[in-house]
């Protein structure tokens, strides 16, 4: 080889290896130039879809606020009507005994009251119990058949501590109660025979679940009221309602203003309470309640017997 064409060889391998030199910078460089680009648009793109989500979910949230809202206005005026209803029905009650008690002309000027509790016993039956011994006062306790542990005692406690006891059904279901009258009657000899053989009584007073003036019974009431009274057994409603058994608790001074307000219009009153694990503002209510009716003048609180005259929303023959 010349040294001319060894010097041109030399030549054109420099320029291809410059070539190679250039190329492999270009790609280096725009490698990841393009990846950049690429990562950006992308970028880009799930910005939007995540601002498209973002969106929807507060569309969603705005919709849930709505319904939520929706559903807190319905429930406050289910509420608001069901204590209308109670307290209409309490007026009415009211009416109703003041019509009568008008009428009484053998009154001897003093007010009975009637403490009642229904749907015990509970976790609460002791500490009502150890309230009414401090005030030496005698109430009157509407049971259901309880079968926890604790409550065959709390049974006896209620008659042992001087308190009368009546029935209020074994199941307090309204649709096992009232399915017809032989799951009545089922039923009523169910908590009859499991109070006698736990208290050692017989009870011969009952409070109809609903009271005997409901209206969800499948049965015709009367005919159930007629079955306690040739029974033998007498059925107490109230014509005071304290109010305790709306689902939300009310405070113990609602619960007392409920029981104390329209006191004065009757001679004979009888409360409405509940004993239920649920009811602690009852209970704390009770002192409030009771020294309220104490400082009344010429007013007993005394518990239910077979002297006491009836307060029933549905007449028993007996009493007509
Ligand atoms: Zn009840």
């Amino acid at each position: 080889m010349s040294d001319k064409s060894h010097a041109e060889y030399r030549k054109r391998r420099v320029k291809r290896l410059k070539r190679m030199i250039v190329g492999g910078i270009i790609i280096l460089i725009s490698l990841p130039l393009a990846s950049s680009i690429w990562l950006v648009c992308k970028l880009h793109s799930k910005e939007n879809e995540l601002a498209e989500i973002t969106a929807q979910y507060m569309a969603q949230m705005q919709i849930m606020d709505e319904m939520q809202q929706r559903f807190d206005e319905e429930n406050a005026a289910t509420e608001q009507k069901y204590e209308d209803l109670l307290k209409r029905i309490s007026e009415q009650s009211a009416e109703e005994s003041v019509d009568t008690e008008t009428q009484e002309e053998t009154w001897d000027g003093i007010r009975r009251v009637y403490l009642t509790f229904d749907d015990g016993p509970s976790i609460y039956t002791d500490q009502i119990l150890e309230i009414l011994d401090e005030y030496n006062v005698k109430a009157t306790f509407f049971v259901t058949g309880e079968e926890a542990e604790t409550n065959p005692e709390r049974y006896k406690a209620i008659v042992d501590h001087g308190h009368s006891i009546g029935m209020h059904s074994y199941t307090h279901k309204y649709s096992e109660v009232y399915k017809n009258k032989e799951s009545f009657i089922k039923d009523y000899t169910k908590i009859r025979d499991y109070l006698t053989q736990t208290v050692g009584v017989t009870p011969t007073i009952y409070r109809f679940p609903g009271g005997s003036s409901n209206t969800v019974s499948a049965t015709d009431m009367d005919e159930l009221c007629e079955y306690i009274t040739d029974e033998g057994v007498r059925y107490f409603d109230w014509n005071i309602s304290s109010g305790d058994a709306t689902r939300y608790a009310l405070s113990p001074d609602r619960i007392t203003a409920n029981c104390l307000n329209s006191l004065e219009n009757y001679h004979t009153a009888v409360i409405l309470l509940h004993d239920t694990g649920t009811k602690y503002t009852t209970v704390q209510a009770l002192p409030s309640i009771i020294e309220g009716i104490i400082e009344m003048d010429d007013t007993q609180i005394l518990p239910i017997t077979d002297d006491t005259v009836a307060v029933q929303h549905r007449k028993s023959k007996e009493i007509e």
